[in-house]
């Protein structure tokens, strides 16, 4: 089957538009990636013909609202082989995610217990851990990355002791694009009787996810960064950890029975999504995986992979002064680079008014500036619908500003 790509494109009418008189160039995927057609068309559909609050009413309207609500949920089960629904929780986003693993599970620890991180997680996957630190007095142990960006496994191993209770770290790096070996993270973390998180924001649109393949213990993303809606997110969790920990938000929906003498917790998923929740963004997810589905994960990772390499080479040739920070094997499509002293925010600035899309600064993940003796980066990072034309034109943008930066 052959990639085409101008039938991709043809999904995202803003691909189309263009920015101070240039054609845009779309190149902030790993913050947020374009919508395609499906998905919006689904939001209006939802709006027009099916509004209605989910699981509450017996009239048709709810009904409808409910059911769209739940293919999402069987969509995303489906998209990450979870073993059933009851497992798959929608929130709000991967840092919604994050944090009702860290303040629910977190619940269940010990003052002294540990944690460990790795020093290229997000900042919702180290703030929420610092709060519960604060909190209950547990510690956090962070795991340091080799110098061309992947994980220092060896230091990993050996941050293990008797006190361990959880790893918590990122499949892919939103910075640096290392993917890390979370099978094998798992089994370790497993071996030493933790349990193991995976923020997946940047795993699931560049990578075949297979929750039971892995072996982890939760599993967490956003929709918007997969072709899907913005405001909707899915946590993965075990069912026997997600029995064991406590509510984390209370409400309607979230409940069993509820009276002043005390309150019973509904089952699974439930006990987790307190309030109404954004059924109408989890019925369009449902045409974020049918999308991506019908081009192929592992076909978008091949084509990602090409503009990764032609990009990364063009780049380290042609452009003098040219650092590039991550280089591990495999690394998925992100390229965060500086060229020689100029500031990253320079370097976006001109890039934005040749109509260039990407992402300066510390990219929410500040400790990894900081090992890097950095305080940021210009990133660019692709998506299933992004050129190699594009990716010339890139460089050629990079070419002309580059003798402007050196003043
Ligand atoms: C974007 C991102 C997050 C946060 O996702 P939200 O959708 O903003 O909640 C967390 N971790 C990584 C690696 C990310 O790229």
């Amino acid at each position: 089957m052959i990639y085409d790509i101008n039938s991709i494109r043809s999904y995202f009418p803003i691909l189309g538009r263009s920015v101070y008189g240039k054609p845009l160039v779309y190149l902030d995927n790993a913050a947020t990636s374009q919508t395609p057609r499906p998905v919006v068309d689904r939001i209006d559909e939802m709006y027009y013909a099916h509004k209605a609050n989910v699981h509450r009413g017996v009239h048709c309207l709810s009904q409808e609202a409910t059911d769209a609500m739940e293919l999402g949920r069987e969509a995303a089960r489906r998209f990450i082989n979870a073993p059933s629904t009851d497992e798959v929780i929608f929130t709000r986003g991967t840092t919604e995610g994050l944090n009702l693993v860290a303040s629910s599970y977190g619940q269940l620890l010990e003052p002294g217990d540990e944690v460990i991180l790795t020093v290229m997680e997000h900042h919702s996957n180290i703030v929420p851990w610092q709060l519960l630190a604060s909190r209950r007095g547990i510690v956090i142990k962070v795991v340091p990355c080799l110098s061309d960006g992947s994980l220092d496994l060896d230091a990993y191993r050996e941050l293990f002791t008797d006190r361990t209770r959880v790893v918590s770290v990122c499949h892919a790096s939103n910075v640096l694009g290392t993917v890390n070996p979370v099978a094998q993270m798992s089994r370790i973390a497993h071996e030493h009787g933790a349990v193991i998180c995976i923020d997946g924001a940047q795993g699931v649109p560049h990578i075949r996810v297979d929750v039971q393949a892995i072996g982890c213990d939760f599993y967490i993303f956003s929709s918007h960064k997969m072709y899907g809606p913005t405001g909707v997110g899915i946590l993965y969790g075990r069912r026997e950890l997600l029995d064991r920990m406590p509510p984390y938000q209370g409400g309607g929906e979230m409940i069993g029975h509820v009276s002043f003498d005390g309150t019973t917790w509904a089952e699974l998923p439930y006990k987790f999504e307190a309030g109404t929740p954004d059924y109408v963004g989890a019925a369009a997810f449902t045409r974020a995986v049918e999308w991506i589905d019908s081009i192929g994960i592992d076909a978008i990772a091949a084509h990602e992979h090409k503009l990764l390499e032609h990009t990364t080479r063009r780049m380290i040739d042609e452009i003098d002064g040219i650092r590039i920070f991550g280089s591990a094997p495999g690394k998925c499509a992100v390229i965060s680079f500086l060229i020689d002293r100029a500031h990253h925010y320079d370097t976006g600035m001109l890039l934005d008014k040749l109509g260039f899309a990407v992402r300066t600064g510390h990219h929410c993940a500040q400790p990894l500036m900081q090992s890097l003796g950095i305080e940021g980066t210009v990133r660019a990072s692709f998506a299933a619908y992004n050129t190699i034309d594009e990716a010339d034109r890139f460089i050629d943008a990079l070419k002309r500003i580059a003798p402007l930066l050196d003043a």
